[in-house]
């Protein structure tokens, strides 16, 4: 198979290589340095405004979204290699604002969004100027099969109410985060992938109560974090639920879909960039007379290492 990208996608690789050097690598440390020195790590450093606004100066915005209308209108395939070179600095997606889940959350709503729900929440997360979470885990069931979920959307005349514990919904730390996609129940005695709803809940809406954040091998991922949430009894009108009732689980597999394999590509740009500061390095130390890039065992490593990021990205492709 070939996968040698076209003009236009060579283009933007330039392009957003350029801001990577000239923007967000020399903005990683004042990134870090401004989390450090605000009173709360749940605030935003004031230099991704900044940032956001450069990317969004030099047409490099909202990449990640196929919709011509809305995005950039990319495949997914001349998206993978941008996207590799954003996951090189964990700062950097959000930049472009494509950062997740708002990504999926964006798609969500431009495919299945009425007007009314894209003018209240499309709009802004494509400006940038707001931020989203996805409620679809839940502390007390199997997750990775939706359709264990508990959580319940129940009509109630021309509201839904919905009820549930929810966790690991990244983003709900952002204080800019406004929405969350929540999954729930509808109907449990419909046929068993058709039980399932989605429902646009804004976060400060009565009975949305941000529990925790929870640690990933000991990081907080401040300001993004990944949260618990509790919802109890959440009174929403009947419009806000996204497509219809019962979609729910379609409506996952098509969110999912995009969203896993762009974690693919971000993580084969952060694999790419530790390969590189690993080979300046072994050029630097010397170990037992040779500098450790002399060295048989780090070679194989690096020669190992090279082998399996090939392989990463043409199975990501
Ligand atoms: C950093 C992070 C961010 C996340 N962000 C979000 C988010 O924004 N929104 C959200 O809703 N969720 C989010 N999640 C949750 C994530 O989607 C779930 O953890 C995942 O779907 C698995 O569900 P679970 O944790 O309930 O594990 P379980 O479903 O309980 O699975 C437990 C174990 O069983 C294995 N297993 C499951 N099914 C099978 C199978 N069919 N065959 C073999 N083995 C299987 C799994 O590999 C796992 O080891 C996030 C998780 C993490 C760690």
């Amino acid at each position: 198979m070939h996968f040698d990208y076209s003009a236009k996608v060579k283009s933007l690789q330039r392009s957003l290589l350029e801001f990577m050097d000239e923007v967000v690598y020399p903005n990683e440390k004042t990134y870090e340095e401004q989390l450090q020195q605000a009173d709360s790590r749940w605030t935003v450093p004031p230099v991704m405004e900044d940032m956001k606004l450069q990317a969004k100066q030099a047409g490099l915005w909202n990449l990640f979204l196929p919709d011509r209308e809305y995005g950039a209108g990319l495949t997914n395939l001349e998206y993978a290699p941008l996207c590799e070179i954003m996951g090189r600095s964990l700062i950097a997606p959000e930049v472009f604002n494509c950062s997740a889940p708002d990504t999926g959350n964006m798609e969500v709503l431009v495919r299945y969004g009425t007007r009314e729900q894209k003018d209240q929440w499309l709009l802004p997360l494509l400006e940038g100027s707001i931020r989203s979470c996805f409620s679809m885990t839940e502390p007390d069931v199997a997750s990775s099969d939706a359709t264990n979920i508990e959580a319940t959307i129940k009509r109630e005349g021309d509201e839904y109410v919905v009820t549930g514990r929810k966790w690991w919904s990244s983003g709900a730390g952002d204080p800019r985060c406004k929405v969350a996609i929540v999954m729930g129940k509808t109907d449990p005695d419909a046929p068993r992938h058709e039980q399932q709803s989605m429902i646009l809940v804004p976060l400060d809406a009565p009975g949305v109560r941000v529990r925790r954040m929870l640690p990933v091998f000991g990081y907080d991922h401040a300001p993004h974090g990944h949260a618990e949430i509790e919802y109890d009894h959440v009174r929403l009108p009947a419009d806000s639920i996204l497509w219809e009732a019962g979609k729910g689980f379609a409506i996952a597999q098509g969110r999912l879909g995009p969203g896993r394999i762009h974690h693919c590509m971000r993580l084969i740009g952060a694999a790419e960039r530790a390969l590189e500061q690993l080979c300046k390095r072994v050029r630097k130390r010397t170990a037992f007379g040779k500098t450790l890039a002399q060295q048989g065992a780090v070679q194989d490593w690096i020669a190992g290492s090279r082998i399996e990021i090939e392989q990463a990205r043409l199975l990501t492709l």
